[in-house]
């Protein structure tokens, strides 16, 4: 596959982070690394060696290379309309410690941030090495400001980022949720082996996370808002004062309002089952879901779409649709393959996103 040519910054940040991915698998030699990288063996020495001196790898007696995930907490907050996931997990993405919090209760954004100060503060040791907190975008992921997340006014015009980090004493970086989602999913999940690939949350809203060409694609701070991909421009008015987005249309939000369904997954049971309302539904949200993925495959030109959200605990159906819809449309249809794929089902999805972020600030 034909790649960008990088600068030697990107080239040895790269290197560093295929060593390191292979190892959050397996304790590997160093001829190993070099097999599996494709780097030089020379390459491979001079990189665990730095990793070594780091203390992230150590060598066992047989000459495999282990990491040291256990020595490398993060803590990770996640910022919800549904509420508040927090809690600890290590370099390879063990979760260490996980509560979820409701968000009733919380008069003012500056009790919310103090409370928050002072849960995480409770779980930090000295083996963490960072904080990430991930909340609804739009956010401005350099200075930690929340613009204006639609439905949550408690973090409107709110700068978490500033109101958390003298508190806590450590590197604290803020993302939006779906970029979090994206990075876990580059890191640790189905993204792992690609280059490529769109993040899309469908659940009360739709949000999504590009990668390209192996990284978080950002744009100038704000990209891949494809829940604001305008389907039809006759459509209802949206928030963002576009007509007819994609989230007003498949959002679980927008597919469940009028029907006799009242969750996603008693929706995606009923179809399985046959029942044509559910089916209708289901169908309606795979062609504009499948609608939004082709016109962004078009112009990317991606190797897959990872799925996450309300239809990760019942995937199938969706997925099948979707995937049909796709490949009936996209141009690259006859040239190669697109995996339309959901991401893992975990309960503490959000909070290992949310710890993903310090895990890639540190690694990189
Ligand atoms: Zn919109």
């Amino acid at each position: 596959m034909a790649r960008k040519i990088r600068n030697a910054a990107d080239i040895g940040a790269g290197n560093r982070l295929a060593i390191i991915r292979l190892l959050r698998q397996e304790p590997l030699t160093r001829a190993e690394l070099a097999r599996r990288t494709g780097l030089t063996r020379a390459a491979v020495t001079i990189i665990s060696e730095r990793l070594i001196s780091e203390d992230l790898l150590r060598e066992k007696k047989d000459r495999r290379l282990f990491l040291q995930s256990d020595q490398f907490q993060f803590a990770g907050i996640d910022i919800s309309r549904h509420g508040i996931q927090l809690g600890l997990a290590d370099l390879s993405g063990q979760t260490l410690a996980c509560q979820d919090l409701a968000l009733t209760g919380f008069d003012s954004f500056e009790q919310l941030a103090a409370s928050l100060a002072d849960r995480t503060g409770q779980l930090l040791n000295p083996k963490v090495r960072g904080i990430g907190i991930s909340v609804p975008g739009p956010v401005d992921a350099r200075s930690g400001l929340v613009i204006n997340p639609p439905r949550f006014g408690l973090l409107q015009e709110k700068n978490i980022q500033a109101a958390l980090a003298g508190r806590l004493g450590l590197p604290l970086r803020v993302e939006n949720n779906a970029a979090a989602r994206t990075l876990w999913e580059k890191h640790l999940g189905q993204g792992r082996a690609l280059d490529n690939f769109l993040l899309l949350i469908v659940d009360s809203g739709i949000g999504g996370g590009l990668v390209l060409d192996g990284r978080l694609y950002r744009g100038l701070g704000f990209a891949a808002e494809i829940g604001h991909m305008s389907l039809d421009p006759a459509g209802p008015l949206c928030e963002c004062g576009n007509r007819g987005c994609l989230e007003n249309a498949a959002s679980t939000t927008a597919v469940l309002k009028g029907s006799s369904f009242c969750s996603w997954p008693g929706l995606a049971r009923a179809a399985e089952g046959g029942d044509p309302e559910a089916l209708g539904l289901l169908r309606g949200q795979a062609e504009k879901l499948g609608q939004a993925i082709t016109n962004v495959t078009n112009l990317l030109d991606l190797e897959a779409v990872i799925i996450t959200g309300d239809p990760v605990s019942r995937p199938q159906l969706l997925l099948q649709l979707v995937k049909e819809q796709v490949d009936a449309r996209r141009i690259t249809r006859q040239i190669h393959a697109l995996a339309v794929v959901a991401a893992d089902f975990r309960p503490d999805a959000a909070l290992a996103a949310a710890a993903m972020i310090a895990v890639d600030s540190f690694l990189a």
